[in-house]
């Protein structure tokens, strides 16, 4: 066995340590530790990882939709990725004595993030290389990079369920990694998220996110980008800060505003539980935000995560799908603006907005709820306190 990988260690802002490593098959492993003994560097995580796993040699292509302009990720080996293990065997537990070793090989851990064993993204640039050789379609590596992030050990919690000490590690994870993979070559956006829910499509029930780094700008952010530029144009604002201060004006799709954030349901919301969380300063991204603009996200994050378990009565859990979007890597910093959009699938109890025809053929959208009445159910179901 060759020599156990040395942990590099060092504290980074939110009283957190950040030690990184390598699995057994040289994946990277990085531990976000906010607790003693590790928060001190008085004691370090378990480094070695003792599976035997080969090295992963992955090959996805992404090709280039002619009709739309989009890249397609093609994916293939994911198709035999774990689904839906029973608790013993899920790999994002620790490896404690007793139990198949999964993912993180220490006993316990904070938060842990490592990459994906079955990425839809990875490895380096490469040359192109058209379908059929015909420039038409063309091809690529699918390069870029996806992790794991684990945001507690405790198998059946939540996101939710944590506390805001907790939470905090979690961003400063997110801020970790997208500082980091921004700089990796070829990546042109971070996409930090987490799916929620069966309903969502989660095929591991143990509360995690990820995060992608993905080798182009995204369709949804190139449309916004598009739009950025014409209202730039056209008033000379941004248009992520004029939207922000044009709903605190208005005030009746308001949901919570704080010191450094606020969140509103959009005037125009797709689904139908949708919220937007925007910081009142300028930033492109999370690893743009200070101390205290990451001390606020913690709470006002778990703040809006319990209003929506209590949106439907009935309904303990909502499914969701949370998803930070950040400015591209590369260019147009400026026209990208950092927010969240947490938003639910879940119609009524029981009842799943399923993508229709007018929806997933032509990408034109109905929403059966009015973004005020879901705005003011979310203010509603504030905690004693916490409305505003
Ligand atoms: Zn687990």
């Amino acid at each position: 066995m060759s020599a156990p990988p040395r942990g590099v260690s060092r504290a980074v802002p939110g009283s957190v340590r950040r030690t990184a490593t390598r699995l057994a098959d040289g994946r990277e492993l990085l531990y976000f530790d906010d607790s003693e003994p590790y928060v001190s560097g008085g004691a370090t995580r378990e480094l070695v990882d003792r599976r035997d796993l080969a090295p992963v040699r992955r090959s996805t292509r992404m090709r280039r939709d002619p009709l739309t302009g989009d890249w397609v990720a093609i994916a293939a080996h994911r198709m035999t990725r774990t689904h839906l293990p029973p608790a013993d065997l899920c790999p994002l537990c620790p490896s404690g004595t007793g139990r198949e070793p999964g993912e993180v090989p220490a006993d316990d851990y904070d938060v842990a993030v490592f990459e994906n064993r079955f990425p839809s993204f990875s490895g380096e640039p490469g040359e192109a290389d058209p379908v059929d050789g015909d420039p038409l379609w063309p091809q690529r590596a699918a390069a870029g990079r996806c992790e794991v992030v684990c945001f507690t050990a405790e198998h059946s919690s939540a996101f939710a369920d944590l506390g805001p000490r907790r939470a905090r590690t979690v961003v400063e994870a997110w801020a970790d990694r997208t500082a980091e993979l921004s700089a990796l070559p070829g990546v042109e956006q971070v996409f930090c998220f987490e799916n929620r829910g069966e309903e969502i499509g989660v095929t591991l029930h143990h509360p995690h996110g990820q995060v992608y780094a993905y080798p182009f700008v995204t369709p949804r952010t190139e449309a916004l980008l598009r739009r950025a530029a014409a209202h730039r144009a056209a008033t000379g604002g941004n248009l992520l800060r004029d939207v922000l201060d044009a709903e605190r004006a208005a005030g009746s799709r308001m949901v919570l505003s704080g010191q450094a954030w606020s969140a509103y349901v959009p005037a125009a919301a797709r689904w139908p539980v949708e919220v937007h969380l925007a910081p009142h300063r300028d930033v492109a991204d999370l690893a743009e935000l200070d101390d205290a603009e990451r001390d606020e996200l913690a709470h006002v994050y778990l703040d809006l995560l319990r209003r929506m378990d209590r949106f439907f009565d009935g309904v303990e859990r909502l499914p969701y799908i949370a998803g930070w979007h950040q400015a591209p890597v590369r260019r147009d910093r400026a026209l990208g603006r950092l927010h969240l959009q947490l938003f639910s699938v879940l119609r009524a109890p029981g009842k799943l907005k399923y993508l229709a025809g007018s929806e997933s053929g032509m990408a034109a959208w109905v929403n059966d709820t009015a973004p005020e009445a879901v705005a003011a159910r979310l203010r509603e179901v504030a905690e004693q306190g916490t409305a505003g």
